[in-house]
């Protein structure tokens, strides 16, 4: 039987530098699908429609809501955000590991749902680079640097509840790690308990007929 893929979740502090980490490990390695969210929020520029974001319209998102489309949803300073079910639960069955970036109230929700995913937090070395990453990207109003810069300060709260925490200085290095901890949750042993039942019982089948 295949074994069903990795179920990796990361958040981290708008700023952090997690969309370019991303684009690195996929480009770096093959096993990984990343899932594409829905969004109400506005495309921001360069952003396309099915590679970013499903951009969607409040009416659209709610509608996905009531056919339960969503492997998880939320609402993140103003806007919904959500996790299209289909394609995660395809891409885990044929044993791809798959990537959610999706911010900590979505997190927390998928690992209660499915205990053996991995939690991933990601954040800059210190709250100044932290701020100077988000004005420096000179695609957000002041308003909205200052809301994010403020949900940083909650989301720091809830970084203990992940299973990681990863300090993203270097990004080539960041991208290495990034990867050692999905593999190494191959082979959890939580993961391996069909494996572990059959071993077992073919050693008991094989040392039954001992003296
Ligand atoms: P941005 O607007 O900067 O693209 O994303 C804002 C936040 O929403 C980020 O923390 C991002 O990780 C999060 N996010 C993106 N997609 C999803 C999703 O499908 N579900 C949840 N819960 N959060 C998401």
């Amino acid at each position: 039987m295949k074994q069903k893929g990795v179920l990796a979740i990361v958040s981290g502090f708008a700023g952090s530098g997690k969309g370019t980490l991303m684009k690195l490990l996929l480009e770096r390695h093959d096993n990984y699908a990343l899932s594409v969210s829905a969004t109400t929020r506005q495309p921001r520029e360069g952003e396309q429609d099915g590679r970013e974001y499903f951009f969607k319209t409040k009416e659209e998102f709610e509608e996905m809501i009531r056919e339960n489309a969503f492997l998880e949803y939320a609402s993140y300073v103003g806007n919904y955000y959500g996790t299209p079910r289909f394609y995660v639960e395809e891409q885990l069955a044929a044993g791809r590991d798959v990537i959610l970036e999706i911010e900590i109230q979505g997190a927390l929700k998928v690992k209660e749902m499915i205990p053996e995913s991995v939690l991933i937090f990601v954040t800059p070395p210190d709250a100044e680079e932290l701020q100077k990453r988000l004005v420096g990207r000179g695609t957000e109003t002041e308003e909205v640097v200052r809301a994010r810069l403020r949900r940083a300060v909650e989301e720091a709260e809830e970084m203990a509840s992940y299973d990681y925490i990863l300090v993203n200085d270097d990004l080539e290095e960041t991208t290495g790690q990034l990867h050692a901890i999905v593999q190494s949750a191959r082979f959890a042993t939580e993961r391996q308990t069909a494996f572990a039942e059959t071993i077992k019982k073919s050693l008991a089948e094989l040392t039954a007929g001992f003296a």
